[in-house]
Formats: C-alpha cells, sequence, structure tokens
C-alpha cells in the first residue's frame, strides 16, 4: 500500500494541470495510525465533493471496552465520534480555490442518536468514517500544493482530533454511551408495563423553535413533573431508578387551554421512538418503537388503501376499500394515514388536533341531526378509538381542546396546564355523565383491512443513465429518480439522511424483496431485516457516508407518497 506522504506528493506534483488530472488519486493510502481511502473523485470543483473514507483500526482508535460492548453502545459511540469528527472537519474546511476547494464535510447528526453510515464502529473497536473532500483547484487547474497541506495535514488533524480515543473527553463519551442505553431500557419496559409512552420528571420538552430542534434555553423552559397518579418508576441501567409519568395503553386524551404544552408534549412522545444525545432534554422520553403520528395532508395521492373503516360510499361511487385518488382531501388523507400505519404494525396511534382534520375527529349531535347518516360517509375516529383498542391492541393518543365529545371514549385524560399535566379523568368522567352529548354512536364492526402489494414498475429511482438517483433536500422533500416526494406530513422523519436511507433501502428492493407477488408489509419486512442483519451498506453498492437508519414506518410513509405508486390488491 502506498502512503500518505507518497500522495501528497502525487498531488503536490499535478499542481497545474488539469482536474481529471486527479483522477489518479483513487485508491489506498497508509498514514500514521489509520488508512485513507479515496474512494471516488469529483469531476470538477464546483461538483460534488470527493468520497473519501479513513479507518482507523482498534489498535490506534483505543477505544475502551465499554464503549464497544453492544450495539446500543456502538451505535452511541459512533454517534459521538460523527459528532466530534464533524466538529474537526467544520473547523478545519477552509475556502483553498474556486467551489468546493477546501471542504472537508461529513454527515451533520440532529438531535437524534442514529445508526449512520458516516460513522461506524465495529465490534472489535475500529472505527471507519466517511466523508467528502473538495480537491482545491483555481478554475480547473489543480491546486497541488494546497491539496497536499489538505489531505496530508487537515485531514489527519482531524482525525487526531475526533476518531482517537485519547483525544476525547472520556466522560462526555461515557455519558452519550449510558444514555442511550438507558433511554432504550426505558422503552423496551414500556410494553410489559403497560404503557404507550413515558416522559421522565425533568424533562424539558420545548423547543428552539419551530425550526431549531436544539432545547429551549433553561431559564425559559418549564421542566416537566408527572402528576401522582400517573407517576412510574422504569429502571434504567446506568441512571438508576426513573420517575416519570407513564402513559397507558387504550384511549388518551391530551386537554387543556391553548399555548399551554400539549402539542410540545405530543411531539416529545412522537421523537420518543429515537434516542436523544445528552443534553436535549427528551433522553428520558420514551415511547413504544411502532407508535406512529397520523396527520391530514390534502393534496396527498393515495394508492389503493383500504379506508372503508373510515369512509364509506363517497359521492360519485369511489371504491373505498381499495381508495385510489391523486388528490385526497383532510379527512380522506389522514384516514389513508391511519391504515398506512396499521398495515406495518402501529400499535399506538399519535393525533394533534392541529394537523388532524375535524370532520375525521368529530361529528357532534348537531351535525348528525343536520346531515342524515345517509350522506356523511364518514364514520369519525372517536367511533374507532376505543374499538381499535380492543379488537386490534391499538392505543391512541390524541390532543384535542376542542371537543368534549371524546370525554366519552377515552379512559385516561391528562391536561396541560401552564406546561404541567394534571390528570383528570376522574373529572372528565363525572362530566361525561352530567353532560350527555346526545351523539348517537355510529357503531360498525371493524373489517381488516385488505393487503396490498405494491407494483415495483411503477416506482422508478432512475435518472438519466443512471439506474439509482436519490437528491435529498432536506427531512420534507427528495428528488426520487425524477419524481420529487414531498414527506413534509410524515413527521417522524428527523434527518436528510433518514430520506436518503430510505430512498436507497426503496430502490434496492425493487425486483427483489418487492417482487409484484409479496405484501407491502411482507416486503417492507424483508428491507427492515436487510438493515439490521447488513446495516445501512446493504442498500448502496458504492459505500457512502450520507445515509441514516429509519424505522418501517416510515420507510412505508415514503412509499405512500410515491404519486406513481400502483399497487394490487392480494
Ligand atoms: P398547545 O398545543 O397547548 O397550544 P404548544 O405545545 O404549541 O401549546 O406550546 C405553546 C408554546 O409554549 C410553544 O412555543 C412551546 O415551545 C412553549 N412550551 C411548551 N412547553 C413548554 C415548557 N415546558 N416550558 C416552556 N415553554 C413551553
Ligand atoms: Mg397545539
Amino acid at each position: 500500500m502506498e502512503t500518505l506522504v507518497a500522495l501528497t506528493d502525487r498531488v503536490r506534483r499535478l499542481d497545474g494541470q488539469g482536474y481529471p488530472a486527479y483522477r489518479e488519486v483513487r485508491g489506498s493510502y497508509a498514514a500514521g495510525g489509520f488508512r485513507l481511502v479515496v474512494d471516488h473523485v469529483q469531476g470538477d470543483p464546483f461538483a460534488e465533493a470527493s468520497r473519501l473514507r479513513v479507518i482507523v483500526p482498534a489498535d490506534s482508535a483505543r477505544l475502551p471496552e465499554w464503549a464497544t460492548l453492544t450495539e446500543a453502545r456502538r451505535v452511541a459511540a459512533a454517534d459521538f465520534l460523527n459528532r466530534a469528527f464533524h466538529e474537526a472537519l467544520l473547523d478545519l474546511s477552509a475556502e483553498r480555490g474556486s467551489g468546493r476547494s477546501g471542504e472537508l464535510r461529513v454527515l451533520e447528526p440532529g438531535q437524534q442518536v442514529l445508526e449512520r453510515s458516516a460513522l461506524h464502529v465495529d465490534g472489535e473497536g475500529s472505527v471507519e468514517a466517511r466523508f467528502r473532500v473538495g480537491l482545491p483547484a483555481r478554475g480547473r487547474t489543480v491546486l497541488g500544493h494546497a491539496a497536499a497541506d489538505l489531505l496530508g495535514h487537515a485531514l489527519p488533524e482531524a482525525v487526531h482530533r475526533a476518531l482517537l480515543y485519547h483525544s476525547l473527553d472520556p466522560a462526555a463519551l461515557r455519558r452519550h454511551v449510558e444514555v442511550v442505553e438507558d433511554a432504550r431500557a426505558l422503552r423496551s419496559q414500556l410494553k410489559a408495563r403497560g404503557l404507550v409512552a413515558f416522559v421522565a420528571d425533568g424533562s424539558s420538552l420545548p423547543r428552539r423553535s419551530g425550526v431549531d430542534d436544539r432545547p429551549l434555553s433553561a431559564d425559559r423552559a418549564v421542566p416537566f413533573r408527572s402528576p401522582e397518579s400517573l407517576r412510574v418508576v422504569l429502571e434504567a441501567p446506568n441512571a438508576g431508578d426513573v420517575a416519570g409519568m407513564g402513559i397507558p395503553a387504550g384511549v388518551t386524551l391530551v386537554v387543556g387551554g391553548g399555548f399551554h404544552g400539549k402539542s410540545t408534549l405530543l411531539q416529545a412522545i412522537e421523537r420518543g421512538v429515537y434516542d436523544h444525545v445528552p443534553g436535549d432534554g427528551r433522553e428520558r422520553v420514551v415511547s413504544v418503537p411502532d407508535a406512529v403520528k397520523v396527520r391530514a395532508e390534502d393534496g396527498r395521492a393515495v394508492a389503493g388503501s383500504d379506508i372503508s373503516n373510515f369512509v364509506g360510499a363517497l359521492p360519485g361511487g369511489g371504491d373505498t376499500r381499495a381508495f385510489v385518488t391523486a388528490n385526497a382531501s383532510g379527512s380522506t388523507s389522514q384516514a389513508a394515514a391511519i391504515v398506512e400505519a396499521l398495515e406495518v404494525g402501529a400499535s399506538c396511534l399519535l393525533l394533534d388536533e392541529d394537523t388532524s382534520a375535524t370532520n375525521l375527529l368529530i361529528r357532534d349531535a348537531r351535525m348528525q341531526a343536520l346531515v342524515p347518516d345517509a350522506l356523511e360517509p364518514i364514520t369519525p375516529f372517536i367511533d374507532r378509538a376505543a374499538q381499535l383498542h380492543a379488537e386490534l391492541g391499538v392505543s391512541t393518543v390524541l390532543v384535542l381542546g376542542g371537543s368534549g365529545d371524546y370525554l366519552d371514549v377515552a379512559d385516561t385524560v391528562i391536561a396541560m396546564r401552564e406546561f404541567q399535566p394534571l390528570e383528570v379523568t376522574a373529572a372528565a368522567r363525572r362530566i361525561a355523565l352530567d353532560l350527555p352529548t346526545r351523539r348517537r354512536p355510529q357503531l360498525s364492526a371493524w373489517r381488516p383491512i385488505g393487503a396490498r402489494v405494491p407494483v415495483p414498475e411503477s416506482m422508478d429511482p432512475s435518472r438519466g443513465p443512471r439506474a439509482v438517483s436519490v437528491k435529498a433536500f432536506s427531512e420534507e422533500r427528495l428528488l426520487f429518480g425524477t419524481e420529487e416526494v414531498s414527506l413534509a406530513a410524515v413527521e417522524q422523519i428527523v434527518e436528510p439522511a433518514q430520506v436518503r436511507g430510505m430512498a436507497h433501502a426503496l430502490a434496492w428492493s425493487l425486483g427483489g424483496a418487492l417482487d409484484g407477488r409479496r405484501t407491502l408489509p411482507e416486503a417492507l419486512a424483508l428491507v427492515m431485516q436487510a438493515l439490521a442483519e447488513r446495516g445501512l451498506d446493504a442498500f448502496q453498492g458504492e459505500p457512502t457516508g450520507e445515509l441514516a437508519a429509519f424505522r418501517l414506518h416510515e420507510l412505508a410513509a415514503f412509499m405512500g407518497r410515491l404519486r406513481s405508486l400502483r399497487v394490487r390488491r392480494a
């Protein structure tokens, strides 16, 4: 193997040549304590920067055994190193010519701890980091000396700062690992305790802003304190006993005045399917791993979802057992979101009145009197919520300040008052008796949801000469092949890297797991199995550092947002 010194000599000699001369630096180089691999060289300084990897063997990384002992700890340690490496590269990145010249960049993690292809720690404790380097040029002329400095000095400096244990803060790494391990332990206790979510006392739920997921500053955030009646104590391996509010399975309402923190609580529960970094405020807010936020999304396309339990005969005679539309209404889009979540096994639905279709949630006595049943195709969620739990074991947490009709069907009622929860179930029961709504429940049997078989030919990830082309602009928007996809209503996607991960996983599954015969849940279960067994690299021919792990539920929601999707009935 050549050495890094030989590489820097080589790029110095390329000085003054045309940009394509950089192509010859592809290869593998031994540096002091690590190996540098140049996987792909950009075509010009304005293109996506070149793809490189650093592999640090265990005996140079010297991560302690406690950091790599279990899968959870390795994911946490890798996340920690990813953050340190991001900071180092950001610091050492500099403009060194035209376009991206001098750029050093690795995937930037958000508030969640996720498995990402940018940084991997294996069972032996060796570390692999994948990142991008803008090879320097003036116009299209190689700047060899700048390249030598970038590869020979800046990069090794970043590796030394971020990927070797001796330069890291051991207490911070330990905390990172333990916080993640604790969160997973808390989450794993929920089902046995009959809970769907847990919010530890002292948690800080509010965020800095609607577009900034970092915690609101401590002097402004009111820390969470559980009401005694819902207080439970769970065990965490590192933190010991953790007290907090347990949200029981069943139908739970979160009520309270406007601006009293209802949606903030629900959003924390939505994110409770993920582990968070220390200091986030939601480290000990956990929910069952298959809790799914479902909301209205008028204008979305629906490909054959069976929404007939919520929406019967439509005007014009549309078949709601296999509902197809390019332009769903608020109510039909939310009905589709609900049944699509159930299709892939959600055990807890999370709804917020702020993002729900009113007519899907409720139809009160006066509307029942005014609009005859025969002219109302909708069976509102209020008539399904208790049934979903009793018959399918699916719980609901619903934020609702606007309709007391739900007091009739709620098992637990939590009131948010000045950002603090109170349990008001008993008062709600009394009120439900004292003030009958005169509403007639529209009860009917739950019909099993018809299975869908996705047609692989309806999804095309290719663009021009490229068989798979994915461009994620944000966690809400991407290009899949030539199709623009909006994921704005899939609220539990937290990073653009997850969008890339899902897009590549879907492309990978076409013609394989998604063979035109398997049902949607069968096919996607195979994708998730590949992810669990082989990691994110299962989905890409060439290793890149830009993917993050995702849940089955978001993958299904992603597929459901492809306007081109067609399905067959099983
Ligand atoms: P609601 O859904 O009840 O109308 P929100 O959850 O949207 O209320 O919260 C209203 C505002 O209060 C938001 O700006 C939110 O960030 C802030 N907030 C929520 N919880 C807290 C808290 N515990 N401490 C301080 N501010 C909070
Ligand atoms: Mg709200």
